[in-house]
């Protein structure tokens, strides 16, 4: 299945809307990552979230997302580039805990309330942007919203949903985020409170089969809404064993030595996606050989 991130302009270009199904990226970190429910549902709506927060940057800019929370889920990264491509884990995959008081997953208990919720933007500029907020909720919507409205000045609202089934499986996955733009006024504000408190929740419109743009036009209604632009997502790492090996070249001569003489060779695995990279004693050779130089 492929993945689909909506973006439009609502109420006289009043507001920046974006939607993304994400059931195909969040079953496929839970696949490579083993994720149990809670740690799949943080670490899910933080790669909704993300996605939604790199709906408009291009081609090899990247944004990543870093959630230090003190919960028992652990630190979640995550990053996406322009092409629609991203990556993320979780600390600790295995978290799985009592529903909370509204029998939903406890997200909040597995990502913690204290913590620092971190972006870095890279634009291709000079420098990357960065910004960071503490962690206000745990439950992540609210912590993206809390973000934009904080340390982007923009007044947004986001919601994230991932619904996860008794067998671990991903039954769906996804998200809106809205933006007010500069100068809006009083009735588009009201309009979009409304908009907000009325929508039911986004694993709910899954369900029901609505499409990102089905989820836009029941936010604003089908005449308020002008559709700008559709892309695919998908779950990708960019790693590779040559960068893996760009790595290992600027370590110690001395600790590729040990590598080769105490166990025979490498074994690394990337964070991101899980993916396993064996170097043999000869590959490191080369490399060392090649670093030496
Ligand atoms: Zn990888």
């Amino acid at each position: 299945m492929i993945d689909k991130l909506v973006k439009a302009v609502a109420l006289d270009g009043q507001v920046r809307v974006s939607a993304v199904d994400a059931t195909g990226v969040v079953r496929e970190a839970q696949t490579k990552h083993d994720t149990w429910s809670a740690s799949s549902a943080a670490l899910g709506r933080t790669l909704v979230g993300t996605l939604l927060l790199g709906s408009d940057i291009k081609d090899d800019a990247r944004i990543s997302v870093q959630i230090s929370g003190d919960g028992p889920a652990g630190k979640i990264i995550t990053a996406v580039d322009g092409e629609g491509h991203v990556k993320g884990y979780v600390q600790n995959p295995h978290v799985s805990l009592a529903p909370n008081e509204k029998g939903k997953i406890d997200v909040r208990g597995a990502v913690g309330t204290n913590g620092v919720f971190k972006v870095t933007k890279d634009l291709g500029l000079k420098e990357p942007f960065s910004g960071q907020v503490p962690i206000v909720s745990g439950e992540i919507a609210e912590d993206f919203t809390y973000y934009l409205a904080y340390s982007e000045q923009t007044p947004s609202a986001v919601a994230l949903g991932v619904l996860v089934d008794t067998d671990e499986t991903i039954i769906n996955a996804g998200g809106w985020m809205l933006q007010l733009m500069p100068g809006a006024t009083e009735e588009t504000i009201v309009a979009v409170e409304k908009a907000i408190a009325d929508i039911p929740q986004v694993t709910q419109l899954l369900s029901e089969g609505d499409t990102p743009s089905d989820m836009i036009n029941r936010l604003f209604g089908e005449d308020n809404v002008k559709f700008l632009d559709e892309r695919d997502v998908a779950f990708q790492c960019d790693c590779s064993k040559e960068r893996f090996a760009a790595g290992l070249a600027t370590l110690h001569g001395d600790e590729i030595t040990a590598m080769i003489e105490e166990d025979g060779g490498a074994e690394i695995v990337c964070q991101f996606c899980n993916n396993h990279y064996h170097f043999s004693a000869d590959d490191l050779r080369e490399i060392h050989a090649h670093a030496s130089k």
